[in-house]
């Protein structure tokens, strides 16, 4: 069976662009966060359950209605945990569907939560992209229309990084620029095998 690297980083950390270097080099990625975003439309047992969960506004036009959702979620947390209990198991089906399928000798799982999760316990290795934190920032209000404030604030309610690197088996530090993380990602394969 193939074996599975868990990748991870936190917001803005540059997980998403050590994925797409690593899949340009062959290697299967399989996008967690990505994945639970989209088996909500997917997985037709979830969706009765997260009805039930939710009641009927949770689809509409048989869509998930995710502004509904986060409406509720965020006024109970005991909501959003149950929606998690849902949404995680799901995921985790369908990545074992995923792993089932690949033939190479290394697979990727990327997620924000590995370490949160304690997903890497069942990963063969565990990879963290880190940088710090004002350049996480910098490169997150580029990408998305938020606020230091609020970049900031994701950033805080995360695992700090000095526990997530102390958990890793392998750290990226991604504080220069994309041809620096290239290499670095090159030096990591090198390590690997
Ligand atoms: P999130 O969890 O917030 O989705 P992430 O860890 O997946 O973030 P990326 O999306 O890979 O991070 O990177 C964040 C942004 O920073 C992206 O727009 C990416 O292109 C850019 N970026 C990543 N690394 C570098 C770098 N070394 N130099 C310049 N820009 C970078």
């Amino acid at each position: 069976p193939p074996r599975i690297i868990g990748l991870t980083g936190g917001i803005g950390s540059g997980k998403t662009s050590v994925a797409k270097l690593l899949e340009k080099k062959g290697f299967p990625v399989y996008y967690s966060d990505d994945e639970a975003k989209n088996i909500v439309n997917k997985d037709s047992e979830l969706k009765e359950k997260i009805i039930a969960l939710l009641g009927e506004e949770a689809y509409q036009d048989g869509k998930y209605n995710r502004k509904f959702v986060a409406k509720k979620v965020f006024i109970d947390s005991e909501v959003l945990n149950e929606l998690n209990h849902l949404i995680h198991p799901a995921v985790r089906l369908d990545f074992e569907k995923w792993v089932r399928s690949q033939t190479s000798e290394f697979i990727f799982k990327e997620t924000a939560l590995l370490f949160e999760l304690n997903l890497h316990e069942q990963c063969y290795k565990s990879l963290l992209v880190t940088a710090d934190d004002n350049l996480r920032i910098k490169r997150t209000m580029d990408r998305d229309s938020k606020t230091y404030r609020e970049i900031e604030a994701i950033m805080y309610k995360q695992m700090p990084e000095k526990d997530k690197i102390k958990l890793a088996d392998y750290v990226i530090y991604n504080n220069s620029d994309l041809e620096n993380l290239q290499a670095e990602t090159n030096a990591f394969l090198t390590k690997l095998n």
